[in-house]
């Protein structure tokens, strides 16, 4: 039998659990996560845009077979006889023979949008705006600022949407021209000035997105 530790039950942590239970049949799989669900944020642009309840997005861990859900937030790392093991605050070690790490990134900023409740927060504020602007105020583009704008658009034709590239380097334009062209085809202006703020507007802020700081200091090797 062999045990593996896999802290963090998003999408990364997830899936290798599904492989590895498909694939090896001797694996004890222990999931540590603090929270009693996986959320399957990837969806949220879609329960925007009504293809799927937001609740649909939830998937609890105690339906889970094969995997032992711990339920406390990893804190640090540690070698203990020879195996590498996890704790809590308050929570003794966790030991496998393999440990793997998949906490995701560490959000700032208006992080709580991407949990199921904030994520319900965002929708309502979004019906209730005339226009809708999303702000990247940071380096990295991403999380999916441009999904839920084509998702908004698309369900609420009638409401502005513009996306504000404010602060983003010009190394990330391979990444940003084929989806800007797109936006602007679905009616959606991308500019990279700020918004400035009018009666019935939502400005949303993207988070930024740093590395979690149990795995920030590990080298990645091949
Ligand atoms: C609205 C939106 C749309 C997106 N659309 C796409 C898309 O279409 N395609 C795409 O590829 N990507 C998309 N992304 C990005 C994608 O969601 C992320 O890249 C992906 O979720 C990262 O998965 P992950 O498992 O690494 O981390 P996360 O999803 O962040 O999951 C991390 C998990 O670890 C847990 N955790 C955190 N800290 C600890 C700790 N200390 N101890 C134990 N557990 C911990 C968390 O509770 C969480 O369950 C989108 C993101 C958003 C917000």
């Amino acid at each position: 039998m062999v045990r593996v530790v896999v802290v963090g039950g998003g999408i990364a942590g997830v899936y290798f659990i599904s492989r590895l239970v498909e694939l090896v049949n001797n694996a004890e799989v222990v999931l540590v996560e603090p929270e009693d669900y996986h959320f399957f944020v990837v969806g949220v642009p879609m329960a925007f845009g009504g293809l799927v309840k937001f609740g649909d997005l939830l998937f609890p861990f105690a339906a889970a077979k094969k995997v032992r859900h711990l339920k406390f937030a990893a804190k640090a790392l540690s070698l203990e006889r020879g195996k590498p093991c996890v704790r809590g605050q308050t929570h003794s070690a966790v030991c496998g023979d393999y440990l793997i790490l998949a906490p995701g990134g560490l959000k700032l900023g208006s992080a709580a949008y991407w949990t199921p409740s904030g994520a319900l927060d965002l929708y309502a504020k979004v019906t209730a705006a005339k226009t809708v602007r999303f702000i990247v105020n940071v380096f990295n583009p991403a999380i999916g600022s441009q999904e839920l704008a084509y998702a908004v658009k698309t369900r609420f034709p009638e409401k502005g949407v513009s996306i504000h590239l404010v602060y983003v380097s010009p190394d990330y334009d391979f990444l940003l021209k084929p989806w800007i062209s797109k936006a602007q085809e679905a009616g959606i202006a991308v500019t990279r000035d700020p918004p400035e703020w009018r009666e019935g507007e939502f400005h949303v802020s993207v988070p930024e997105v740093r590395p979690h700081p149990l795995a920030a200091d590990l080298e990645v090797r091949p």
